[in-house]
């Protein structure tokens, strides 16, 4: 009898479980799933599945377990760093299907999702109690609460609301072998290590998270968001610090630079000067008693620092618009080149105009246009290489660029990530931030959670501390890299 090879006789036990449609095999079908948002490294994975509950990604894991495959959660795929890669292929856990808020509880803001619930609809969902879910990355039309929570995502208004960490009481998690644990609770400050709190940040290597049990936070009383255009980038630089020790805390303090605000004028019309260096989007929210009083404030603070005009929204429709363009900013930016790579720094505030001088003098040295558009307020810079992904050296030229301002931001006290993550495109630079037993004792809680080394293999932690454990290495698309680096 003709005998089934291990991958097609794991497909075969998949669709017994799932059934055929919610397992996709084809070459055209895995496709769709051969990368993330970080688009220079690609690799299909051999499966992928559509489950729709703990109980079947438990029976999925331990199928892969006992077969020796490599599990790789995946969300809506737009993650910056490759985490949803599947860089030695393997099966691919996709979410998709597993969208619903499972509760809500108004009165303790309170919310049990499914981890491919978007992240957008769970802040609708409970717009009408007055209530809303804090972090806001700019993808959250699109990215799912699992990856929000894999990633410990930020957005515009964590600034002042705190990243997604500060967002996540409990979670179900189902590890490598199948298992399923569940971390934290409904209430605060548990005793005990931290475990959704290691969990969350953890880009998939530590187990698939099936639930979530997210904080809600109340509606401001009021907003008043403001436009502040600047005729330099280093007056912009120096409001923000300007509006940080006034004591000021904004919702949001973003930054966008000439080429951003041209390229969403165009697409969105809202009204940018398109001659203007750079402009600032401050947004004040709280009690209505008083925050009349703070715009001014914050808008005397604005000039003072060099901004030429302070414009306020002067309706929600004028605020939606605004942040409408600062959020789809970065899919603006393909009118000016096939390909774009958006890199994560986090630097001291302070260290902002030097920073960004810097960035423009890499960028020429390297030959590359790189557009900013970031989280001013936290120092967490988004510098955006726009370049043409069928041209190798130029890619080459980006990569490089992309180590530099990473290393940069590493020699100013700062990070290598703010919020994408390490995934499989920065595994190189962890040595900036960490030493050898930081990274070992990072491994050993890997190796707790997954001792075989089958879930998200190749991600966030370098092969160097991770010795023989990760079987499969990632290496494919690492050579990708390596190869361009
Ligand atoms: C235009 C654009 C703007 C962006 N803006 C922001 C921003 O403002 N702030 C920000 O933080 N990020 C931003 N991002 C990055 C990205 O959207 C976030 O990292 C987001 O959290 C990823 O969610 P996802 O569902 O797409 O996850 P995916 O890309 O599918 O996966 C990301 C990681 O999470 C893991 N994962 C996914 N689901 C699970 C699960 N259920 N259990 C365990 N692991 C899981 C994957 O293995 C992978 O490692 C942006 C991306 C784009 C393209």
């Amino acid at each position: 009898m003709h005998e089934l090879s291990p991958m097609k006789a794991f497909i075969a036990s998949l669709e017994k479980l799932l059934g055929r449609d919610r397992v996709l095999h084809t070459p055209a079908a895995r496709m769709a799933y051969e990368c993330d948002a970080l688009t220079i490294a690609k690799h299909r994975p051999d499966v992928v599945v559509l489950p729709e509950s703990t109980q079947e990604v438990s029976a999925v894991c331990k199928l892969a377990h006992a077969t020796g495959v490599a599990v790789v959660p995946r969300g809506a795929g737009t993650g910056l760093s490759g985490g949803a890669l599947a860089a030695d292929g393997g099966v691919m856990i996709a979410t998709a299907r597993m969208n619903r808020i499972l509760a809500v509880d108004v009165p303790n803001r309170r919310a049990v999702v499914q981890p491919g619930l978007v992240n957008t609809p769970l802040s609708e969902a409970v717009r009408s109690e007055g209530l809303g879910f804090a972090p806001d990355p700019s993808s959250q039309f699109a990215c799912t609460l699992g990856g929000n929570v894999a990633e410990n995502a930020g957005g515009p208004h964590t600034l002042k609301y705190g990243v997604t960490t500060n967002h996540v009481l409990g979670l179900t998690v189902v590890r490598s072998d199948g298992s399923i644990v569940t971390l934290g609770g409904t209430a605060e400050g548990l005793p005990g290590y931290d475990l959704v709190g290691l969990f969350v940040g953890s880009e998939g290597t530590l187990g698939v998270a099936t639930e979530i049990v997210v904080k809600l936070v109340a509606l401001p009383e009021a907003v008043r968001t403001m436009l502040a255009v600047f005729d330099s980038i280093a007056h912009a630089s120096d409001a923000v610090g300007a509006l940080i020790r006034s004591g000021i805390v904004p919702a949001a303090l973003e930054m966008m630079d000439n080429l951003v605000i041209r390229a969403v004028e165009a697409a969105y019309g809202f009204g940018f000067p398109l001659d203007a260096a750079a402009v600032l989007i401050v947004e004040l929210d709280g009690l209505a008693a008083g925050l009349d009083r703070q715009a001014v404030r914050a808008s005397d603070i604005l000039k003072a620092s060099g901004a030429r005009e302070v414009r306020l929204a002067k309706d929600e429709a004028d605020r939606q618009l605004l942040w409408k363009s600062r959020k789809r900013a970065v899919g603006a930016l393909g009118r000016y080149a096939p390909a774009h790579a958006t890199q994560d720094g986090v630097i001291p505030p302070s260290k902002l105009p030097e920073v960004l001088a810097q960035i423009a003098r890499i960028a020429d040295r390297y030959r590359i246009r790189i557009a900013n558009v970031f989280h001013a307020g936290d120092g967490n810079l988004h510098p955006i290489a726009l370049f043409d992904d069928r041209d190798e050296d130029e890619i080459r030229r980006v990569i490089a660029a992309g180590g530099e301002i990473l290393r940069l931001c590493a020699s100013l006290g700062g990070s290598i990530t703010g919020e994408h993550g390490i995934g499989i495109e920065k595994l190189a630079h962890m040595e900036l931030l960490f030493g050898p037993d930081d990274l070992f004792i990072q491994d050993a809680i890997r190796r707790i959670w997954d001792p075989e080394g089958l879930m998200n293999p190749g991600k966030l932690l370098p092969q160097r501390a991770c010795g023989e454990v990760a079987r499969f290495s990632g290496a494919t698309a690492r050579a990708q890299l390596g190869g361009l680096r």
